[in-house]
């Protein structure tokens, strides 16, 4: 590994990609150390994940190793430079981390999710100035991530970090988890201070996506990746078919492309190409709240002569309609649908 990393640096100027990478469970000495020895080889690698207590969904699964793999996250800290990473879940995960020289907390999907355990784990940790990410809670339910990251705001913790792992879905879908990029995307917006960084694989759920996935994150500008690695993934006993090896991951890395943030040369061409999306913005809100207005006359019309305000027939023609024009325009069916979804929505509350 290079020079020594500081985290808090890190939050201050979030200038370099981070880069936490290790076994979604610490198994065995062996297992970690030798993961961790894989890891070192790779330069973009700063932080060492382990995890010590696993929240699994049936309970006769392998609930993680314990005290025991915090002692060898310890010697891998002190072999090889890492600052080390772990879940918490309770008080005693905290005590115990902390006992440690755990550096850095996250707190899972699974307990993110739940006010009561989240306000515990704020408590406990009020007055440390321990850097902590929130994942993002199960359900794509932004609000409930703002309000995890305020609990931990009330208790005084300097050092938030978010961390899209995607999100539970009833959608058959080729993610373990569904990535809904637009809700991470207005977390950052409602807390631009908030670094927020990707769980690539918890979202793929498999090796093979991995990459592509990668890479979208980068386009979409993410600050950090959460990549979880195995010495053997097909023999982890937790998120085998999502882990990878050192060696794969460093390959990965050198087919991925990172584009710069801002644009240096040529920009007179993007201030255009923005102006005249600017323009087609204006032009797409005047034309929305044009149809406001006749929705609000037909539903005038409609109290005169006491006829319901959704006529389904109706709206199912328009939106197969929408959907065909703008299949044949080129565009996606199912962002038609939602757009036209949403304006209808509004038009109906207008009527109502
Ligand atoms: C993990 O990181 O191994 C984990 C359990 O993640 P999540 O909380 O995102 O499911
Ligand atoms: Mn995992």
């Amino acid at each position: 590994m290079g020079e020594s990393f500081d985290i808090r640096k890190w939050f201050d100027k979030r200038d370099n990609l981070l880069v936490i990478s290790g076994p979604c469970s610490v198994e065995s000495r062996e297992q970690l150390l030798t993961t961790a020895a894989g890891l070192s080889e790779i330069d973009r690698v700063k932080v060492l994940r382990g995890g010590i207590w696993k929240p699994r969904t049936r309970p006769d699964a392998f609930e993680g190793i314990g005290e025991i793999g915090l002692k060898w996250m310890q010697e891998a800290k002190q072999r090889y430079g890492f600052l080390t990473m772990t879940e918490v879940a309770s008080p005693e995960h905290v005590e115990l981390a902390m006992r440690y020289g755990i550096d850095i907390l996250w707190i899972g999907a699974r307990t993110a999710v739940n006010p009561f355990s989240v306000q515990e784990l704020a408590d406990c940790l009020r007055g440390c100035d321990i850097p902590v990410f929130v994942k993002n809670p199960i359900a794509p339910d932004l609000k409930l991530w703002l309000g995890a990251f305020e609990r931990l705001d009330g208790a005084g913790l300097k050092y938030l970090g978010g961390i899209h792992r995607g999100f539970a879905s009833a959608e058959e879908s080729p993610y373990r988890n569904e990535p809904l990029w637009e809700i991470p995307i207005e977390l950052l917006r409602l807390r631009p201070k908030t670094p927020i960084i990707t769980d690539i694989s918890h979202i793929c759920g498999c090796r093979e996506l991995l990459q592509e996935v990668a890479q979208k994150a980068l386009d979409m500008g993410t600050i950090g990746f959460m990549i979880e690695t195995h010495n053997n993934p097909d023999l982890a006993l937790t998120d085998s078919k999502q882990q990878i090896t050192p060696e794969s991951l460093k390959n990965a890395f050198k087919n991925l492309t990172f584009r710069k943030k801002k644009v240096d040369g040529d920009a007179i061409v993007l201030q255009n190409l923005r102006k005249e999306i600017d323009d087609i913005d204006d032009e797409i809100l005047n034309l929305i709240a044009k149809r406001m207005i006749v929705s609000e006359k037909i539903g005038d019309f409609k109290k005169q002569h006491k006829v319901t305000v959704l006529q389904m027939d109706r709206w199912k023609q328009v939106l197969e309609h929408h959907i065909n024009k703008g299949v044949g325009l080129g565009l996606n069916d199912e962002s038609v649908k939602e757009i036209f979804e949403i304006i209808h929505k509004d038009s109906i509350d207008r009527q109502l």
